[in-house]
């Protein structure tokens, strides 16, 4: 016979509250969507290893489902999207009620940490008969870790007749790829003694790119010139080219399950095409949104989301603004208003409790892998210093949303206080009035060659935003 709960206990379940993990939870159907909806976001993942990348598989997901660009000719239409430089997309769908009573939007970004190259990178070092690429790394990365691991360079080059060529070597079978490396242990009795942040110096991130001499004795820099030789004849480029290019190295390997059990997936560039994905699929699958409804998917975010194609730029908002004329209202006079109406997500990932280092994690308040997409009241460093501090309010209503829908979720804070922080685009999107709070699913290893997050809360977060677009009561 079972034991009676005793009044404590009961009172206990009653008032306390406890994360739940996506696998206990879910039922068998559930799981196996999961798992399926991971099949595909490892598709995007492989075929989006930079921003550029990321829009070209956007417009590819998007074309058979209706979606026109929106110019100022669009006369009608329903759902919309909007190409910034092919460095970022904005994709709408007009919602049942009228734009005026507001949007929702859902904005990510599809920028990731990495290694570009110089606009005069190609060098030969004769000291050691190689060819090399100067590089300068882009966003927060731990340099160490990119070293002596297998590196594909994606870009464009942008000739003086404005050609474009495309560069993409590394990901395909059977292409070389680069690397950077490293120093063996028997000689690395200096580099030991150094701090962890001192071990590589940013200037050493030197690409190991050729090393066959061009075959005439009367050149100076043989490897060198072999390698613009070989450029020029399969590219049509020379090295004045490089300096209008936009080159980026990236880990030479594809997404892969983690595990044992297949909970978990490791790939480079979660951090954040997991929500630019989970977004998209939930805006492009979503019933019939009551309010309008936007992704936009920025890039810069890795570097303060600066210029003319990072979230603090004029392009979402001049998007919004075209759909709020199209609608057939005055966005010049509408506009303020209706940002004030809206509700947005900032889509990006935070920090799950790592095993290996949980110290750095106040453990109540940091979210854990696989239990639930996590929603983050405020980011930022140092006394919440350059947070979006979400509204109580605001919170209580997203908190109720995915209750009232069954969303797996956990409310999460990035490390312990003074540990360190960081903050999201979130910030850049309140100074316009709407509301706008943190959501996305914990990751381990984050800004890493390899991050890895749990299949749960990828789809977790597929269905957090999807009921957020539908408002399902
Ligand atoms: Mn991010
Ligand atoms: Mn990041």
């Amino acid at each position: 016979m079972a034991k009676k709960k005793s009044k404590g206990k009961k009172l206990a379940e009653k008032l306390s509250y406890k994360k739940k993990n996506f696998w206990e939870k879910a039922d068998q159907a559930l799981k196996e969507s999961a798992l399926a909806f991971n099949d595909d976001y490892r598709d995007y993942l492989n075929a989006g290893k930079t921003e550029r990348k990321v829009v070209e598989k956007t417009l590819n997901m998007i074309k058979d489902g209706g979606y026109d660009e929106l110019t100022d000719q669009t006369e009608n239409g329903k759902k919309f999207y909007k190409v910034n430089r092919k460095k970022n997309i904005a994709i709408a769908r007009l919602g049942k009620k009228d734009i005026s009573h507001g949007f929702r939007l859902i904005v990510s970004h599809i920028d990731s940490p990495r290694i570009d190259i110089k606009q005069m990178p190609l060098f030969e070092d004769s000291s050691a008969d190689v060819s090399l690429l100067y590089t300068h790394y882009y966003g927060g990365i731990k340099k160490y870790q990119w070293m002596a691991i297998p590196l594909a360079l994606y870009g464009t080059v942008i000739k003086e007749n404005g050609e474009s060529v495309e560069i993409e070597i590394g990901d395909k079978e059977g292409d070389p790829v680069f690397t950077f490396s490293d120093l063996l242990p028997h000689l690395s009795a200096k580099q030991y003694k150094k701090k962890l942040n001192e071990a590589i110096d940013a200037q050493k991130l030197r690409l190991t790119f050729g090393s066959i001499p061009y075959p005439d004795d009367e050149v100076k820099e043989k490897i060198k010139l072999n390698c613009l030789n070989i450029l020029n004849e399969r590219y049509g480029i020379e090295e004045e080219d490089f300096i209008s290019a936009e080159l980026e190295l990236v880990p030479a390997f594809s997404a892969k399950d983690v595990g044992i059990d297949r909970g978990l997936l490791g790939s480079y560039g979660h951090d954040d095409r997991v929500c630019a994905y989970t977004s998209l699929k939930a805006l492009l699958e979503a019933e019939q949104p009551e309010y309008t409804s936007i992704v936009f998917l920025a890039d810069k975010e890795e570097i303060g989301s600066e210029g003319n194609t990072g979230a603090k730029s004029n392009f979402i908002i001049d998007f919004i603004a075209d759909l709020i004329d199209f609608s057939g209202h005055n966005s010049s006079e509408k506009l303020r208003k209706i940002l004030r109406k809206s509700k947005i997500l900032s889509a990006d990932v935070n920090a799950a409790i790592n095993p290996l280092f949980s110290e750095v994690y106040e453990k109540q308040n940091a979210p854990k892998i696989g239990c639930g997409v996590t929603v983050t009241k405020f980011t930022g460093a140092r006394g919440k210093g350059g947070a979006n501090d979400a509204n109580a309010e605001f919170v209580a209503e997203i908190r109720a949303l995915f209750n009232k829908n069954d969303i797996n979720w956990q409310i999460g804070e990035i490390g312990k206080v003074d540990e360190g922080g960081g903050g999201t685009i979130a910030k850049f999107m309140a100074e316009y009035g709407p509301d706008v709070i943190d959501c996305g699913p914990p990751v381990h290893g984050m800004h890493s060659p390899f991050e890895v997050v749990s299949k749960g809360d990828v789809y977790s977060a597929y269905l957090a935003y999807k009921v957020f677009f539908e408002n399902r009561k």
